[in-house]
């Protein structure tokens, strides 16, 4: 069937055209429509290259509010290594194309990093009581406090009722609901499970940049971590960490990075176990010279 041009032209009918805001501008005035009439308002940040991890937290966002953003956003402030940025995928046409089928009606916010930072694209500097300085502070200088300049940005400006955040990231998704909490931004934080391929690998947009061969023996992480499980019931965690450190040596495609298990609240390696506090096992390993990271609960 041919659509005559005048349909298409007719404003109402922009189901088959996703909204996408660009300036600073753009999005509040979307917002301030949407606050006067008390609509509530879920927001996924995401660095684009979306797969079904985005969009599992996508979904639950479309489910519990009436309006759902998106935010498309490749942001320098959290990267400590400019090939690592060059190199991070964009491909925000198929990004639109995978938001639109999950609900057309969602908004997605796509700004340039001078649009967003108005020219001075710089951290400022927090303090999130010493979450920043375990793990991946240890290994990616500044990368939380350009991880909290973004996102202070964009709750401010798109003043979210929830926002999603993938368990994933599970130090960045503590950092960020302490980052609420102490700067009481006033956005409920939503963490969501992790999103895995079938072969057990944490679904990444990084995993793109693995060879083929590379995507395949990426398995080998989440194989061992679930091991590591296993052992923990039995054994301390200085002795777990140990197990998986000699598992990715004798294995020649891995560099691992670190491997940590840790209290899910401070994030600090497990010194004595106590059946009252919750763990987690952190894993940072570069395969193909690509940085992967994953973690699983361990009790
Ligand atoms: P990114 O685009 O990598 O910055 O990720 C945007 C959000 O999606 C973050 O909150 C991530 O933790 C989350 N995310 C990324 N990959 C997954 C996954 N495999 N499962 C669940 N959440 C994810």
């Amino acid at each position: 069937m041919q659509i005559s041009s005048n349909v298409l032209d007719l404003p109402s009918f922009n189901f088959y055209k996703m909204t996408v805001l660009n300036t600073r501008k753009e999005v509040f005035n979307y917002i301030s429509s949407a606050k006067n009439s008390n609509k509530t308002i879920g927001y996924v940040p995401t660095m684009g290259a979306l797969h079904k991890g985005h969009a599992s937290l996508i979904e639950q966002s479309v489910t519990a509010n009436n309006i759902t953003i998106v935010s498309v956003f490749v942001n320098p402030t959290q990267f400590d290594n400019a090939s690592d940025l060059d190199k991070y995928p964009r491909t925000l046409d198929n990004d639109i194309d995978l938001i639109k089928q999950i609900d057309p009606s969602i908004v997605i916010f796509a700004p340039t990093a001078k649009e967003l930072y108005q020219n001075n694209v710089a951290s400022k500097k927090y303090s999130f009581d010493g979450l920043e300085h375990e793990m991946e502070g240890k290994h990616r200088e500044g990368h939380f406090d350009g991880v909290g300049t973004v996102l202070d940005l964009f709750f401010s400006l798109i003043k979210p009722t929830n926002a999603y955040f993938g368990e994933k990231d599970f130090q960045q998704l503590q950092i960020v609901k302490k980052l609420v909490s102490k700067y009481k931004l006033g956005v409920n934080i939503i963490g969501c499970e992790i999103f895995r391929e079938q072969s057990g690998l944490a679904m990444s947009s990084r995993n793109e940049r693995l060879s083929p061969k590379g995507r395949k023996e990426a398995a080998f992480i989440n194989k061992t971590l679930i091991e590591a499980k296993e052992q923990f019931n039995v054994k301390s965690a200085a002795k777990v960490e140990e197990w998986v450190t000699k598992e990715f040596a004798k294995n020649n495609n891995f560099n691992l990075e670190y491997v940590s298990i840790a209290n899910i609240k401070t994030l600090k390696p497990l010194k004595r176990k106590s059946k009252k506090q919750q763990y987690r096992i952190f894993i940072a390993v570069f395969i193909d010279n690509i940085r992967l990271i994953d973690n699983i609960a361990l009790n």
